[in-house]
This record gives C-alpha cells, sequence and structure tokens, in this order.
C-alpha cells in the first residue's frame, strides 16, 4: 500500500438506494487509482414509515448492504469504512433511534433533504425555489439542522448547506446570521463537517459547506471530514484536491476519520499548487468551474 495522496471519501452510495449505478468493485478500483486513504461507503438509511421511498434501500435490503460492504473490504487496496447517510426529519427518531445504534457502523452522516413535505434538492421539485420566501426556506431549513444535531444520533453533517445546489444563495451577513445557531449546535453535539464536493458538480458550482460556512465551522472547533457523494464509480474521490485546497485555505490541518463511530484526526495531505490555483478560479461570485 503506498503513501495515501488523498483523504478519506467518506460518502459514497450503492445501487441499493435505486439512483446510483456501477458495482462497489468499482468504487473501491476508482479509490484506489485516486490515491485515496479510506473509503466509507454510506448509503441512503431504510425508512420503514415510508419517508421518500424511491431513493433509498427497503429495511430487507439491509442485510444485502452489508454484504455488499463485506464484498468491497475482501482484496481492498485501501481501508474501508461501512455508513450510513441518515435523513433527519420530523418523524425519523422512532426508528433512527434504536436502529443505528445497532448496526455495526464506523459512522452516521445526518442529512436534511427535505423542508416539510417539499423535497428541495429534486429537480423534478426545483420549480417551487422561485416562489418562496429565500431567508424563511433557508431559515427554515437550518432549522432542521440544529434540530438534527440536538439529537445526537449523528457523527457528521452532510452537505451542509445543500439548498444552495440550484444557485440559490444568500448575501454573506444574511446568511452569517441564519447558520450560526445551527453551527453552534453542531460545535456542542460534537459533529463534524462534511466538505462535500458534489456541489461543484450541481448549478451552485461550489463545494458544501461554502468557505464562509467553512471558516464559521473552524472559528467553532468543528472538524471537517471529505466525501464526494459519488453515485457513480467516476465520482470517487471527485475534487477532493480543490476540497484539502479549500479546508488548508480556512486554516484546517487535519481531518476526522471515524471507526466503530469513534472519531480520530489524521494530518492533511500536502497541497499541489494546482489545486490552489483551482480554488481560485472556483471562487468569487462567477461560475467559472
Ligand atoms: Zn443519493
Ligand atoms: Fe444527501
Ligand atoms: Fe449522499
Ligand atoms: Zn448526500
Amino acid at each position: 500500500m503506498t503513501e495515501p495522496r488523498r483523504p478519506a471519501d467518506t460518502h459514497v452510495h450503492t445501487r441499493l438506494c435505486r439512483h446510483a449505478t456501477g458495482e462497489p468493485a468499482e468504487y473501491v478500483l476508482r479509490a484506489g487509482q485516486e490515491g485515496l486513504a479510506a473509503l466509507g461507503f454510506t448509503d441512503h438509511v431504510p425508512a420503514p414509515d415510508g419517508y421518500d421511498p424511491a431513493c433509498r434501500m427497503g429495511l430487507a435490503e439491509f442485510p444485502e448492504y452489508l454484504a455488499i460492504l463485506e464484498g468491497a473490504r475482501r482484496d481492498a487496496p485501501l481501508p474501508i469504512l461501512a455508513g450510513i447517510e441518515a435523513d433527519y426529519y420530523p418523524g425519523a427518531l422512532p426508528f433512527l433511534t434504536g436502529w443505528l445504534r445497532e448496526q455495526p457502523f464506523d459512522m452516521v452522516l445526518g442529512s436534511v433533504h427535505y423542508i416539510a413535505d417539499w423535497a428541495f434538492d429534486n429537480p423534478a421539485e426545483a420549480a417551487a425555489w422561485e416562489s418562496v420566501e429565500l431567508p424563511g426556506a433557508w431559515r427554515q431549513y437550518f432549522g432542521l439542522v440544529a434540530a438534527l444535531a440536538d439529537t445526537r444520533l449523528f457523527d457528521v453533517m452532510a452537505h451542509l448547506d445543500l439548498p444552495k445546489l440550484f444557485g440559490h444563495r444568500l448575501p454573506d451577513p444574511v446568511m452569517r446570521e441564519i447558520a450560526a445557531p445551527a453551527l453552534d449546535r453542531v460545535a456542542a453535539a460534537g459533529m463534524a463537517v462534511e466538505l462535500n464536493t458534489a456541489g461543484l458538480r450541481r448549478a451552485a458550482r461550489e463545494i458544501y459547506p461554502s468557505p464562509l460556512l467553512l471558516a464559521m465551522a473552524r472559528k467553532r472547533g468543528i472538524p471537517i471530514l471529505f466525501g464526494s457523494d459519488a453515485h457513480c464509480p467516476g465520482d470517487v474521490g471527485r475534487d477532493f484536491d480543490l476540497a484539502v485546497a479549500l479546508a488548508r485555505d480556512v486554516g484546517y490541518t487535519e481531518y476526522a476519520v471515524y471507526s466503530a463511530r469513534r472519531r480520530r484526526m489524521v494530518p492533511l495531505p500536502s497541497t499541489s499548487p494546482e489545486a490552489r490555483h483551482g480554488l481560485k478560479a472556483h471562487g468569487g461570485e462567477g461560475e467559472t468551474g
């Protein structure tokens, strides 16, 4: 095993979620080629209450998920971690509270994909963005993030500013005011925040979270880690040099790796000059990416 060039990717999916392609072995292969320190599978959590059934495995398929992880570990050239991306929504707790604890997970990502009944990140429901009151929608979203943190059920906040995906941003001072209470509670919960490069592949053309929010997280001592949110093998570890450059830019020197729900900190790999340049190209007002 050669020295990893890039941090662990602890957010990738499998075909069990019904909207990802490729075999787990292909994700592992790609992770090895990209020189990642580890690969963590975190598919969408089952929801026996019928929440968003089109985008996740059924509870009966969960043993198959564990078998997939077992298979991925076999002959893997890098450590394979077992995780789950668990949605927080009002009503999620009766199932999640007991169930998450009983599973052999290395880490649990918490995410918010719905504001009330609105799947705000679903292209089919994106038109609603044109009629909502923007600060109000963001405020509701961060209210859910804060509630997620308060449950103490999750290790990591995934794609912290997901509502920007179609480009619906707030001015920095407004964003700072709306996000601060949620970040306070993420910090109080001892959670990490993920640098999720999937935002670069959406209209937002920006990593989740924004440099502003990442700097706020850093100020609160919130640890970070990295996720590609890959739904196909080619996206594993994608744009990680840029993400590491962003982390360093904000002042981070290490990142978190979870094993059996316990966190350890490891040094960030060094940043290439090309990545620092790329960060500049991506930053600022325009969509230059
Ligand atoms: Zn997905
Ligand atoms: Fe997600
Ligand atoms: Fe995901
Ligand atoms: Zn995700």
